[in-house]
C-alpha cells in the first residue's frame, strides 16, 4: 500500500516546473490530486501522463488571485474525492527589480498570487481540515523568504509574508491535527525566471542560473517526504539550496 493511498492532495500551479513535479510525485505515492493554474492545456497533458500511469488526477482551470475561483477550487477537489487532506500552496510569481523602478503593476501581481492566492485556498481549505480533524498545508516559500537583496525586494516581501502566515497557521492550527510546512527553495530551473521584465534584474540573477541548479523534481521530493510522514510529526521549515548556490 502507498502512503498516501485513500488522501487528495490539491497543488496550485500546477501546469509547470514545482507544482507539476509534485503532483507527480504525490500521485507516485497514492494520493488523489487535483491539480490547478490557468494554463488549461497543460494541465490536460499532466492529467493524462498521471492518469496514464495509473493515477487519479482532476484538472481545475483557476486563478487564484480570484477569491470565489479560488474556493470554488477546494469545493471541488471536495466534491470530487470526498476530502481534501493536503493543500501545496506552489502558485507563484517572481517578478525581480529594484524598488526604484516602480514597476508597481508587478508588485500587485506578485502579492496577488504570493500572498492573497494562498490565503483564499488556505482559507476554504482549513474549513474541511477542520471537519475532518486532519490535513497538511504545504506552502511553497524560497530562500528570498529568508533573505531579501537589491532587486529582491518586493518578491522577498511576498516569501517573508508567506512565511509569517504559516508560522501563525502552525500555533493556530495545531490543535485541529493541522500540519503546516514551509518549503524555501533555491534557485531551481523552471519557468519563473522568465516573467522578468527588468533587463538589470535578469542580469543580476544570470550568474547563479549558470550554476547546477535544482530541478522541480528535487522539490517535489521533499514535499513528498514531508506529507508521508506519521501524523506526528510536523516539518515545519524546509529550506534547499544547489550545493553552489552561495546565498
Ligand atoms: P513556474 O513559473 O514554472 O510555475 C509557476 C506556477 O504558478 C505555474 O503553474 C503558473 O500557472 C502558476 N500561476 C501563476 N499565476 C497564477 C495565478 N494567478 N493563478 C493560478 N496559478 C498561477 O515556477 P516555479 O515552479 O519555479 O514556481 C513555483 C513556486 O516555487 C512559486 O511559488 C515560486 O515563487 C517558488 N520558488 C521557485 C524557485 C525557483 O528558483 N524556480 C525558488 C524558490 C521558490 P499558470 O500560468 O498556468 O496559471
Amino acid at each position: 500500500m502507498a502512503k498516501l493511498d485513500g488522501k487528495v492532495a490539491i497543488i496550485t500551479g500546477a501546469s509547470s516546473g514545482i507544482g507539476e513535479a509534485t503532483a507527480e510525485a504525490l500521485s507516485a505515492e497514492g494520493a488523489s490530486v487535483v491539480v490547478a493554474a490557468r494554463r488549461e492545456d497543460r494541465l490536460s497533458d499532466l492529467v493524462e501522463r498521471i492518469n496514464g500511469n495509473g493515477g487519479k488526477a482532476l484538472p481545475v482551470e483557476c486563478d487564484v488571485t480570484d477569491e470565489e475561483q479560488a474556493h470554488g477550487l477546494i469545493q471541488k477537489a471536495r466534491d470530487e474525492y470526498g476530502r481534501v487532506d493536503i493543500l501545496v500552496n506552489n502558485a507563484g510569481v517572481m517578478q525581480l527589480s529594484k524598488v526604484e523602478k516602480g514597476l508597481s503593476d508587478e508588485w500587485r501581481t506578485m502579492f496577488n498570487v504570493n500572498v492573497l492566492g494562498l490565503l483564499y485556498a488556505t482559507d476554504a481549505a482549513v474549513q474541511i481540515m477542520k471537519e475532518q480533524g486532519s490535513g497538511h498545508l504545504v506552502n511553497i516559500s524560497s530562500v528570498a523568504g529568508r533573505k531579501s537583496r537589491a532587486t529582491t525586494g518586493v518578491y522577498s516581501g511576498t516569501k517573508f509574508a508567506v512565511n509569517a502566515i504559516s508560522e501563525a497557521l502552525r500555533e493556530e492550527l495545531l490543535e485541529d491535527n493541522i500540519r503546516v510546512t514551509m518549503v524555501e527553495p533555491g534557485a531551481v530551473e523552471t519557468e519563473l525566471a522568465t516573467h522578468i521584465t527588468d533587463e538589470e534584474a535578469q542580469e543580476a540573477l544570470s550568474g547563479i542560473l549558470e550554476l547546477d541548479i535544482l530541478q522541480p523534481e528535487d522539490i517535489a521530493n521533499a514535499i513528498a517526504y514531508v506529507v508521508t510522514q506519521p501524523e506526528r510529526v510536523s516539518i515545519n521549515e524546509v529550506l534547499i539550496r544547489p550545493t553552489q548556490q552561495p546565498n
